[in-house]
């Protein structure tokens, strides 16, 4: 099957979001890759930084501001 990025060993971008969500795993050769590949590796960067800042719903440590 051929693909759009065949220029590039680089891994899908769905796939980066889907690792950082923890919806998927990456293989072994792309969490390689994503060690090797600055690209890669900034944008599953941002994806983790994208899902660490949604708040929890129900959070039990309240900010006291007294
Ligand atoms: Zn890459």
């Amino acid at each position: 099957m051929e693909q759009i990025w065949k220029a590039t060993d680089c891994i899908h971008i769905r796939r980066l979001f889907d690792a950082a969500a923890g919806f998927t795993k990456l293989e072994e050769s792309e969490h390689q890759h994503v060690h090797e590949c600055q690209l890669c590796q900034g944008v599953f960067y941002i994806f983790i930084g994208l899902h660490s800042n949604i708040p929890p719903a129900a959070s039990p440590k309240k900010t006291s501001a007294a």
